[in-house]
């Protein structure tokens, strides 16, 4: 059969941590078929974000068939309805579109959104095995409006011609039978994990401190230090930095804590710190801005990691087989944070129903406990998370079943007419 060229265009959506994923994908479908000749991806700003110019640089490099676009500067956070409009190139994982499916089926129901006084409800999710608390929706799932722009996203879901998942068979199992047995819902190609692991330009990070990390990392024990980060957006308040550092000072482990602090202010990470405190700590721990996130969890004296839950985080915790202890914050992480502790086993719970920016605190005590178990809680909970790294390499290997699902998704795309 005549193979024909075959050029893509792919959306990141405005999100830090979606164009590295939406580079990596766009890499693997190059390198997965011939047939895909060009690749051009565009990609929307938020203030205070650096331009994708970084990333363009490494790519012209190492790709110079993949094209990065940079499109206007929007919003920060994007309007929901922004979401609607791209949702045919959308790639999430496998239980958010379970979350989707039940929204558009609750809306015909119930045309409101969450109520803060059924918090201890339980819904049937399609795709998880247990019933879901309220508690673990979106927050902004309680909110009139931005409700109605999600219901609107999971209605447009149902018109995709196919719809790419970031997970793999082994992690989301519940789900992914689900919608390979479900007849009125679009197919789903699971094609994880993409995750982003090299030419990891970002200018958010000091080449000065970057160095001090590795060389203070290279000089620890192994699986001797716990990793604070909460992602891109996870600015905490100084009440709550003050717990933090009351709890790493009281458990006693060794820690390396990224601090994300409020681009709009000019303040640095130290400054936020308890007085005394890194006195306190002098030779056990490391504060820092912006970290090498992946670099760090595959470095072995990592053995931990208290995670805001995002997605790229956990997926990138798993591949590296670095358990987590889960504080998820906002967006879709409580759900997932809901799936590593209570469906799989493979988290330790340090909060499920924390939400930023609404007064709570989580107290050092919870912090000092949930370390020590992450650290020290027995060898099973390390030993299924190294088998799910295991598994999720064998995914992607040829053959593998993401491997296979990239294969089926571009035999299809490729087979349609563009005229037709
Ligand atoms: N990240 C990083 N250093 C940091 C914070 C985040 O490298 O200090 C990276 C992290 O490795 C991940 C992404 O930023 O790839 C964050 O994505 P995730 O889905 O976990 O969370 P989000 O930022 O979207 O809430």
């Amino acid at each position: 059969m005549a193979k024909k060229a075959a050029a893509f265009i792919l959306v990141s959506l405005p999100v830090t941590g979606h164009l590295p994923v939406t580079i990596e994908l766009a890499k693997r479908l190059m390198n997965h078929d011939r047939r895909v000749k060009n690749i051009t991806i565009l990609s929307w700003r938020l203030p205070f974000t650096s331009p994708s110019s970084s990333y363009s640089d490494a790519l012209s490099r190492s790709h110079p068939d993949i094209d990065l676009v940079d499109l206007p500067e929007i919003e920060d956070p994007p309007p929901l309805d922004l979401y609607t409009r791209v949702a045919e190139a959308y790639i999430y994982r496998a239980g958010f579109l379970g979350l989707m499916k039940y929204l558009s089926e609750r809306h015909r129901r119930v045309a409101s959104e969450f109520d803060d006084r059924s918090c201890h409800e339980l819904l049937s999710i399609p795709g998880f095995d247990r019933s879901v608390p309220v508690n673990v929706m979106p927050p902004r799932l309680f909110q009139k409006d931005s409700h109605e722009a999600y219901v609107k996203l999971a209605e447009r879901f149902k018109d995709a011609k196919g719809i790419l998942v970031n997970t793999f068979t082994d992690l989301e199992p519940h789900a992914i039978d689900y919608f390979s047995r479900e007849e009125n819902y679009p197919p789903v190609y699971v094609v994880g994990p993409v995750v982003n692991l090299e030419n990891r330009p970002n200018p958010n990070i000091d080449p000065v401190e970057h160095d001090m990390i590795m060389r203070w990392l290279d000089e620890q024990h192994e699986s001797s230090v716990v990793f604070f980060c909460f992602g891109s957006k996870g600015v905490l308040d100084s009440m709550q930095v003050k717990e933090i550092a009351l709890g790493l000072e009281s458990c006693g482990c060794r820690f390396l804590w990224s601090i994300r602090t409020n681009p709009m202010k000019d303040v640095k990470p130290y400054d936020l710190l308890p007085d005394g405190f890194m006195g306190r700590v002098t030779g056990r721990g490391v504060v820092c801005g912006w970290a090498p996130q992946v670099e760090v969890l595959s470095h072995k004296a990592v053995g931990g990691f208290v995670s805001h839950c995002g997605w790229n985080s956990i997926l990138e915790s798993l591949w590296f087989g670095v358990p987590i202890a889960t504080w998820p914050m906002y967006a879709e992480q409580h759900l997932n944070a809901f799936t590593m502790t209570k469906e799989l086993g493979l988290a330790v719970e340090l909060r499920l129903d924390y939400v930023s920016g609404h007064g709570s605190v989580v107290i050092a005590e919870e912090i000092s406990r949930a370390v020590r178990s992450v650290m020290n809680g027995g060898d099973s909970r390390r030993e299924k998370v190294k088998e799910m790294a295991g598994l999720a390499r064998k995914a992607l290997m040829d053959g593998g079943s993401s491997f296979s699902a990239v294969s089926t998704f571009l035999r299809e795309l490729l087979a349609v007419d563009p005229s037709s």
